[in-house]
């Protein structure tokens, strides 16, 4: 069995991250406003819930979280953008495209206009601006599509499976 080290690292780091953020935030909350203080505690434990079942397949020997379907489907029905990427000085990047989540305001996947043909790319980007939600047609189902709410026509943008392991963790 070989056991991902790395993984577990960056993972238990992260997990560390939103627990300070989560004392944080239930601190002092007057820096909120009551209603998105208690929105943001519940996306945090939960983000924080998640990596904890994570970190049990890790440590069984599971594998590595995959870029893509993977990510998609944490954010199941809700309200995402996609967005042009932006530098240090809040210029538009034309070349990177994001996938950003409004509900947890949170990025979802990036995307990489590379040299040579990138369908990915400009797929998403022909959906720039709209609303997207990742949807899968059966519960728990492996496939995982992700559709534009603003578009009637070539509504299914890209289409990719989940890690057999993700529904059972
Ligand atoms: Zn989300
Ligand atoms: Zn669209």
């Amino acid at each position: 069995m070989t056991v991902d080290i790395e993984e577990i690292k960056l993972s238990e780091k992260l997990q560390k991250m939103y627990q300070e953020f989560l004392i944080y935030v239930e601190q002092e909350n007057v820096e909120f406003e009551r209603t998105e203080s208690k929105k943001l505690e519940l996306q945090l434990k939960e983000k924080i819930q998640w990596l904890k079942k994570y970190l049990v397949h890790l440590e069984k020997g599971g594998k590595r979280i995959q870029a893509g379907a993977d990510y998609w489907v944490q954010h199941e029905n809700h309200k995402l953008i996609i967005e042009y990427g932006e530098d240090g000085q809040g210029n538009i990047e034309q070349d990177i495209l994001f996938l950003w989540c409004e509900t947890c305001s949170d990025i979802v996947s990036s995307y990489i206009k590379k040299s040579d043909e990138n369908k990915e790319f400009e797929k998403i980007k022909n959906h720039l601006g709209h609303e997207i939600s990742p949807v899968r047609e059966i519960q728990n189902s492996k496939k995982i599509y992700l559709t534009c709410n603003h578009c009637m026509k070539n509504s299914i943008i890209l289409c990719n499976e989940i890690s057999e392991w993700f529904n059972e963790i």
